[in-house]
């Protein structure tokens, strides 16, 4: 079942989410219905908070181009009650969107790359080391059930420039 997502300006977005305790077969549920929602949304990423549940858990959905240009869908990846082991020094810049900001996108700097921790859907934690695009992901994810947004993550003149939609989108999507 396809989810209803929370816009910018719900106070739901602005949540630390709590850790997920079972991985039952209501949690299983939500999982898949997240998905669904995520590739309704051609998204990359969904973070629960962004379906109104308050639970440290999102799911990344890797989509790249490959040599024939066509676009490639990689399986979807589940993190529970993620963890941030390291960050890489190196910081690189790129433009990012969010579902629960339609139609906007802004430059983010953030690590290059990162070592994670988190559970798995069986209920085992595992350890990963993501780069570039990936790493990217995570962490805007991992924002996200923090209660952070990456617009909170631009300053100065390029945050300022946002204000006029930030504010359509908060009466746009919030009635
Ligand atoms: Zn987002």
């Amino acid at each position: 079942m396809k989810l209803p997502v929370a816009y910018y300006g719900n106070p739901f977005l602005r949540k630390k989410c709590k850790r997920v305790e079972a991985i039952d077969a209501t949690l299983l549920q939500l999982i898949a219905d997240m998905e669904e929602t995520l590739v309704a949304h051609d998204g990359c990423g969904l973070a629960a908070p962004q379906v109104f549940q308050d639970l440290a858990l999102f799911l990344i959905k890797d989509v790249y181009q490959n040599a024939a240009k066509e676009w490639v869908y990689e399986p979807t990846m589940v993190y529970i009650n993620p963890k941030i082991l390291s960050y890489s020094d190196e910081t690189w810049t790129r433009s990012e969107a969010c579902l629960s900001l339609p139609k906007i996108h802004g430059q983010v700097t953030r690590p290059f790359s990162i070592k994670i921790e988190a559970t798995d859907i069986h209920g085992n934690r595992f350890v990963q080391e993501l780069t570039e695009l990936r790493a990217r992901i995570f962490l805007h994810e991992n924002d996200h059930i923090n209660g952070v947004l990456y617009i909170d993550r631009i300053k100065g003149p390029e945050r300022e420039a946002l204000e006029p939609y930030l504010r359509k989108i908060k009466q746009t999507y919030n009635p």
